[in-house]
């Protein structure tokens, strides 16, 4: 099928004949006339089809779908789903005791501009391309038709994630069902999602494999659980042995949020405390030695490469503070969500922190998204967790 044209500028073409799925608007030498969210087949100069994709006003200019002249309709949608699903499946998701994943992570599922999280039988869908919003119906039709009635309510929520200048008023709201229950199962643990008013898709699902692990080391542990949002480490720090969690989050309504949580799995817990309060005072206030188990999972310090400078002194005294007060033989579990910083600006961020602290540090593991967050080999800008855990002495 052949769209609108958009011709690239001579050389322009390499990064595209890789596979990576980017056009920037800088390498295009010209284009039909085009509305933003319209599918366009993209050539090279000298007249080379390389593949179709959605067009949008900004630095990116097209998200690629495909690699040749395929057309983006149903079926299209269908078949990237029902090879993102075998993927979870294949990866040991769907069980009784986990019902909570990510079937479609954008590029990593070769749909540029998509998010897709799955809550039991519902699928909260994030539009980031006004491309993907237009096509949000059949998406959510080709959603129904995955094997084992998995998906039975749409919810589609992308009010703060498509372009702002767009103009496309989306509306946050179910495409298909209706609200069901909102309790998630993330191996074996109980969950309140809410994909109604809560952040992102409602849960953060990217830090499954790493709460698991965290689990591990709680035995006996006192832990602060710093950025909580939902709970979810402290849920899993408790059903670990932990002798006594404290979760902490600005957040009044994440506060709220964690108690149900922990009242859902464990009730009456007497090990539990959560608090609202600002991360960097608590820090600051709190006695050294309170905690031999500290996390410290803030929201995206960098949004942009802009920001890059700014965020990577904000991960620095946010770890010294930590460093600062944790028990001698304490463990650390410290992590960016940031895609603007890399590996080795988060480590040296932590390691400047460490440095500052003069505490003997060992990093026992270097953490990253799980599985379900894939990242396609030819798009590595989608690596965005990262997260160490350090023995600190
Ligand atoms: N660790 C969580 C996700 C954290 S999201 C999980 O596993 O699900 C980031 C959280 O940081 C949000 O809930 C937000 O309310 C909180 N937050 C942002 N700024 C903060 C600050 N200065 N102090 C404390 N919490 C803050």
């Amino acid at each position: 099928m052949i769209y609108k044209r958009v011709i690239l500028k001579r050389g322009k073409e390499e990064s595209v004949m890789r596979f990576h799925p980017w056009i920037f608007s800088g390498a295009i030498a010209r284009i039909d006339k085009v509305e933003e969210g319209d599918l366009v087949t993209v050539y090279a100069h000298d007249g080379k089809l390389l593949g179709n994709g959605h067009y949008q006003i900004g630095s990116i200019a097209v998200r690629l779908l495909t690699f040749d002249d395929s057309e983006i309709d149903e079926k299209f949608y269908a078949k990237r789903l029902a090879t993102a699903y075998r993927m979870r499946q294949a990866l040991g998701l769907l069980r009784d005791d986990n019902n909570a994943f990510r079937l479609v992570h954008g590029e990593g599922d070769f749909l540029p501009g998509l998010v897709i999280d799955i809550y039991g039988h519902t699928a909260v869908m994030q539009a980031h391309s006004p491309g993907m919003h237009f096509a949000r119906n059949i998406i959510a039709q080709a959603l129904t038709e995955l094997p084992g009635g998995l998906v039975k309510s749409v919810y589609y929520k992308s009010e703060t994630t498509l372009p702002y200048k767009a103009q496309l008023d989306p509306q946050n709201d179910y495409i298909i069902g209706s609200y069901d229950t909102n309790i998630a199962i993330e191996n074996g643990l109980k969950f309140h999602v809410d994909w109604l008013k809560g952040q992102k898709t409602g849960f953060f699902v990217d830090q499954r494999e790493n709460r698991s692990l965290l689990e591990r080391y709680s035995r006996g542990r006192k832990v602060l659980n710093m950025f909580c949002y939902t709970g979810g480490f402290s849920v899993y720090a408790l059903r670990g042995g932990a002798t006594l969690v404290h979760s902490v989050d600005s957040s009044a309504k994440a506060i709220a949020l964690t108690n149900a949580n922990v009242e859902l799995n464990f009730p009456a817990c007497d090990r539990h405390e959560a608090k609202a309060e600002d991360a960097f005072k608590y820090l600051d206030e709190m006695k050294a030695g309170d905690y031999d188990l500290i996390i410290l999972d803030p929201p995206a310090f960098a949004k942009h490469k802009s920001a890059l400078r700014n965020a990577l002194v904000g991960y620095r005294k946010l770890n010294a503070k930590a460093f600062e007060k944790i028990k001698p033989g304490g463990i650390l579990f410290t992590f960016s969500c940031s895609q603007a910083v890399n590996k080795e600006q988060f480590r040296l961020a932590v390691f400047s922190a460490a440095a500052q602290s003069r505490r003997k540090v060992r990093i026992l593991h270097q953490l990253t998204q799980p599985a379900d967050h894939p990242i396609s080999i030819y798009h590595p800008e989608g690596e965005y967790l990262k997260g160490l855990v350090l023995y600190v002495e």
